[in-house]
């Protein structure tokens, strides 16, 4: 399980998950459809809301294997109640590419919607006063308007949602991929701001409005994430090597996840680094730690827990690189080199309040006599 989520099945191998928040969901519409018509309401709403997360997978397994063919992977799809989520390692910063992931997503809704709209003798009958939702053919009249609604729905141009990240991807053929998502966010912004008081006020529907807000809160932190992670005037002169902390926990390769708890058991729980014969052999993390040690295996030789492949840092590397990690790797603590030795770590934890200070001593301190070179050209992280 990983936050708060648990893992269904993997269709065409990638992997769906849903969020435990979304069996309130499924709790809530059981008690109105029992309120509304007995059980025969709430066996009938809970098929409806089931139907429509069908939907909401097969959109996002539309995102997704667009994605797989660009060669980009997905982490996984995760389910929440005020929709889907496919997760990908990265986004691509290359408009056309992010043009056709996004637009694959409604283009599944739209094609529901069409084989439903040919298929059934009065697609809108969902419209008509005398509508019976208890039938197959009411039921299939919901799933053809709730395709209609998704797809037209995800089209607004309010990013993080689709018609969001294509007015980005257009925006970035003029402009850095920064300043577009910059100003795909600003307009957002006021879109879903103007969404939330329609819901309350218009429409009085407290769903959409918890929605929009949702929206407005993800669409500024995608923005800040990507601030972040790319080079500005002010980090553009600092390196790996400025951020590492130089004081750090090492165990040897030969210990078991036993010994390595006797270690941590003196110090702040942290990730440890394993050191064997050639250096370091990988990032034993506190939580893989844990989970060993509840699954019984405290007897196991650490390098049994050690990732297959452990990203490293070099010190001379620019900062932005250390983001890029920070946003894609689940583990907290990266061993950083120094002309193949290995000099400290950068703390995920610690990044933060570091940049603080290292603006303080950028302010107060007389810059160093041996500055670190820039690379001529960008790295590219294992
Ligand atoms: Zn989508």
């Amino acid at each position: 399980m990983r936050s708060w989520s648990i893992h269904l099945f993997s269709p065409f191998g990638i992997r769906l998950d849903v969020h435990l928040t979304f069996f309130l969901l499924l709790a809530f519409i059981a008690f109105v459809g029992w309120s509304n018509a007995g059980p025969l309401g709430m066996t009938w709403q809970v098929g409806v809301l089931l139907l429509i997360f069908v939907c909401v997978v097969l959109h996002e397994l539309g995102h997704s294997l667009a994605a797989r063919r660009y060669g980009i992977p997905v982490d996984r799809i995760l389910l929440l109640p005020i929709g889907g989520m496919a997760q990908f390692r990265q986004i691509p910063r290359d408009p056309w590419k992010e043009l056709m992931i996004t637009i694959a997503g409604p283009a599944v809704n739209f094609f529901l919607a069409a084989v439903l709209f040919l298929g059934l003798p009065d697609p809108w009958g969902f419209l008509q006063p005398d509508f019976n939702l208890y039938s197959l053919e009411g039921l299939l009249q919901v799933v053809f308007a709730v395709n209609v609604i998704m797809g037209v729905f995800n089209l607004l141009p309010i990013f993080p949602m689709d018609g969001g990240r294509i007015f980005r991807a257009l925006l970035a053929y003029r402009l850095t991929y920064l300043n577009a998502t910059f100003v795909a966010a600003t307009v957002a912004k006021v879109l879903a701001a103007a969404g939330i008081l329609m819901a309350l006020f218009v429409l009085q529907n407290l769903l959409l409005a918890i929605l929009f807000t949702f929206i407005f809160i993800g669409g500024e932190m995608e923005y800040q994430s990507l601030r972040r992670s790319s080079p500005n005037k002010k980090t553009a002169n600092w390196f790996v090597g400025d951020l590492t902390r130089r004081s750090f926990l090492t165990i040897p390769a030969h210990y078991s996840l036993r010994e390595a708890l006797t270690t941590l058991a003196l110090h702040r729980p942290q990730d440890l680094v394993v050191m064997d014969e050639y250096g370091c052999a990988g990032v034993l993390t506190k939580e893989k730690l844990k989970e060993a040690l509840h699954d019984g295996k405290a007897h196991q030789p650490v390098t049994e827990h050690l990732p297959e492949k452990f990203p490293q840092l070099q010190a001379n590397w620019p900062v932005y690189t250390v983001f890029e990690l920070l946003d894609r790797e689940e583990q907290t603590i990266f061993p950083v080199f120094e002309n193949g030795v290995l000099i400290g770590v950068i703390d995920a934890s610690h990044v933060d309040e570091s940049l603080e200070w290292l603006n303080l001593r950028a302010k107060y301190q007389p810059p160093p006599t041996t500055p670190n070179q820039p690379l001529t050209t960008p790295p590219k992280l294992p």
